[in-house]
């Protein structure tokens, strides 16, 4: 996906503060912290949304998962974070590239629906 902004990032074109990276994600500041912990945890191959998913997609989920606890630890959210997938027009998507925000920092975040 030539311009798809999240794509750009993984391959460099666009600065990002990087956190990490293995062969199927990487993850990133938000450019826009909305709590003192704000990483993005996207797949390296280019998935619309979650609406877009298949079966094929299932490797780079789970691992989009099982990275998150050590970022979270790692940037500021040892007791507990929230991971959130934002899909779609009505779930609010505004980066048409699946991304996980871990959001978090030293207090609760809050209501559940708060807009991130
Ligand atoms: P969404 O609303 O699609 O779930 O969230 C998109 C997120 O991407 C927003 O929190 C926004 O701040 C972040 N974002 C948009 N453009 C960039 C960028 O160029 N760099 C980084 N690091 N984050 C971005
Ligand atoms: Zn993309």
């Amino acid at each position: 996906m030539d311009n798809c902004i999240f794509c750009r990032i993984v391959r460099g074109e666009i600065p990002s503060k990087k956190v990490y990276e293995d062969e199927l994600v990487f993850a990133f500041h938000d450019i826009q912290p909305q709590r003192p912990t704000h990483i993005l945890v996207i797949p390296k191959r280019h998935i619309a949304s979650l609406a877009q998913v298949t079966p094929e997609d299932e490797p780079v989920l789970g691992r989009m998962l099982s990275v998150a606890q050590q970022l979270a630890r790692d940037n500021g959210s040892a007791d507990g974070f929230r991971a959130i997938i934002n899909t779609g027009r009505v779930g609010g998507q505004e980066v048409a590239h699946l991304h996980m925000h871990i959001v978090g920092g030293p207090d609760p975040v809050g209501p559940m629906l708060k807009k991130i």
